[in-house]
């Protein structure tokens, strides 16, 4: 934008992201290396990822797979062909000195992902997506990047597969930017093509303009093309997180306001978030295209993917499913998004809503389950081995052999905190529900036992009653149920 004063009200924020996600599949994208984290460095390599002279890539069919899911997910156009290339760039990280990766035909283009933010449903357009091969990794020893003694590499995450996402500048907002990864990382969950919990397993570049409010277009938000290509912005690298991403965002939102108030411009160039510090820092002006000198990778064919799009099919995704939850278990909004947040809570919520009652499922795992586990700061992936515990309490509860309390509060607590299974808890802590006939002989003890309280309630007075309710609650241990109780009672003082 000009370099004329301008108020800060009379801007607009553009924001467009360069999402890479690792790819899960066994093996390294063009090698049999392993993906599996290491503890010692430098294990998991071999003449391929280490870029040895005259060692060939070997394409990974299940990297291809996971780019197909995403580009079916994202609704994005799967060419017939799609190609590599290599890009040229000299870092230590990059054994080969160049990377393998896509440049004009990419496997994924002019795809979609919806995001809700503030209430409101948004269409975020992706440009494309391309499969490439993940640089290995350093260690700065002694300090940063530009102060440290010296710096060690690790090629144990060279050649991992990755899917590098673009999405148009569709963003308006930083916020918007964390709804849009949250959804990603669902939708990738979903897909089973994608572990969240690696540590670096999402980066994100994200570019960042400030444009005239004037240019927005008030229907639709759009921009014209002039515009955003006119406009200088930054890239910030080194966000690995979703609330990383809002923060380092922000932090640019205010900083390129400042300077276009005050009549400044903004530098074209790339910025790296520093964590630590909260703020961006300039790194070096940003590379053109033509720095990178990319050629074509002769060593892999053009690849056919038309077939595969055909053949592989993805799972309901998780606005389908939430839609879905919605009307055949009559769930409320809330309840639906909880039992859709992963695919395994929806999942399992499905098996347990076939057998017992859909709102007793519900309760179950969006509410008491759930809400155990995050109290413990725990997630579903914790206990996806014990589900047919889980299966066998709800079914005690529906079965009424234990009140739906002590399911709660002691043996669900106890499974969480001691590993124990529900049958045990139960023995243990004596949770089995009492007989009828148990409770009949403390009803008649608590109305031998309790005349006044008898005669009051013959005058009418409903506090007697449940006064003689928990009478025969403690003399049962608090494991009769109070409905039976209640029942029982009435039935003795009528007679
Ligand atoms: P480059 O030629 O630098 O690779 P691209 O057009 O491929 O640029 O876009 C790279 C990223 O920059 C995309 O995520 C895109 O959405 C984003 N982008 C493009 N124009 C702008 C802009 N004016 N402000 C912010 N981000 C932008
Ligand atoms: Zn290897
Ligand atoms: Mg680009």
């Amino acid at each position: 934008m000009s370099a004329q004063a301008a108020s800060t009200e009379d801007l607009a924020v553009v924001i467009g992201l360069e999402v890479h996600v690792q790819l899960e599949t066994e093996t390294k994208i063009f090698c049999g290396c392993s993906t599996e984290p290491a503890e010692e460095p430098n294990t998991r390599t071999c003449p391929v990822c280490l870029g040895l002279p005259g060692a060939l890539p070997v394409l990974n069919e299940g990297a291809v797979e996971a780019a197909v899911k995403v580009g079916k997910a994202i609704d994005a156009e799967i060419p017939e062909t799609t190609r590599f290339h290599r890009k040229n760039y000299f870092y230590p990280d990059l054994p080969k000195n160049f990377q393998i990766t896509q440049y004009d035909e990419p496997i994924c283009q002019d795809g979609e992902l919806e995001i809700s933010h503030e209430g409101e449903r948004r269409v975020v357009g992706i440009e494309r997506a391309h499969l490439e091969e993940d640089p290995g990794s350093l260690r700065h020893v002694g300090g940063s990047i530009d102060t440290a003694e010296y710096t060690l590499v690790d090629y144990n995450r060279a050649g991992t597969p990755l899917l590098e996402i673009v999405t148009e500048p569709d963003f308006r907002a930083p916020q918007e930017v964390r709804a849009f990864l949250a959804k990603l990382t669902e939708v990738l969950e979903y897909l089973a093509v994608f572990d969240a919990e690696r540590d670096g397993s999402l980066r994100v570049d994200a570019n960042i303009s400030i444009v005239d409010a004037d240019e927005v277009d008030d229907e639709t938000g759009a921009i014209p093309t002039s515009v955003l290509e006119d406009a200088n912005r930054t890239e910030v690298k080194n966000i690995s997180s979703h609330k990383a991403a809002e923060q380092a965002l922000a932090y640019e939102v205010t900083r390129q306001k400042n300077a276009v108030s005050r009549g400044r411009e903004v530098q074209q160039e790339t910025r790296h978030w520093d964590e630590g510090k909260g703020v961006t820092v300039s790194m070096r002006s940003k590379e053109a295209e033509k720095d990178y000198r990319y050629f074509e990778e002769a060593d892999l064919p053009p690849l056919e993917v038309a077939d595969w799009k055909e053949k592989i099919e993805i799972p309901e995704l998780p606005d389908a499913r939430r839609e879905r939850f919605r009307e055949e278990y009559g769930l409320g909004e809330e309840a639906a998004d909880k039992l859709t947040s992963t695919k395994q809570v929806a999942d399992f919520f499905e098996d347990v809503a076939a057998e017992f009652d859909p709102d007793l499922a519900a309760t179950w795992v969006a509410d008491e389950l759930l809400g155990e586990l995050n109290y413990r700061d725990m997630a579903i992936t914790d206990v996806d081995d014990r589900f047919g515990e889980i299966h066998r309490l709800v079914e005690l509860v529906a079965e009424d052999e234990i009140t739906a309390k002590n399911a709660r509060e002691i043996v669900l607590r106890t499974m969480l905190d001691d590993g124990a299974a529900p049958d045990d808890v139960v023995e243990a802590e004596n949770l089995g529900k009492t007989g009828e006939g148990e409770i009949e002989a403390a009803v008649e003890t608590a109305i031998e036992e309790n005349p006044d309280a008898v005669a009051d309630y013959h005058d009418g007075d409903d506090g007697a009653l449940n006064f003689l309710v928990g009478q025969v609650m403690q003399a049962t241990g608090g494991s009769a149920d109070p409905g039976t109780v209640n029942e029982l009672l009435r039935d003795s003082l009528e007679s």
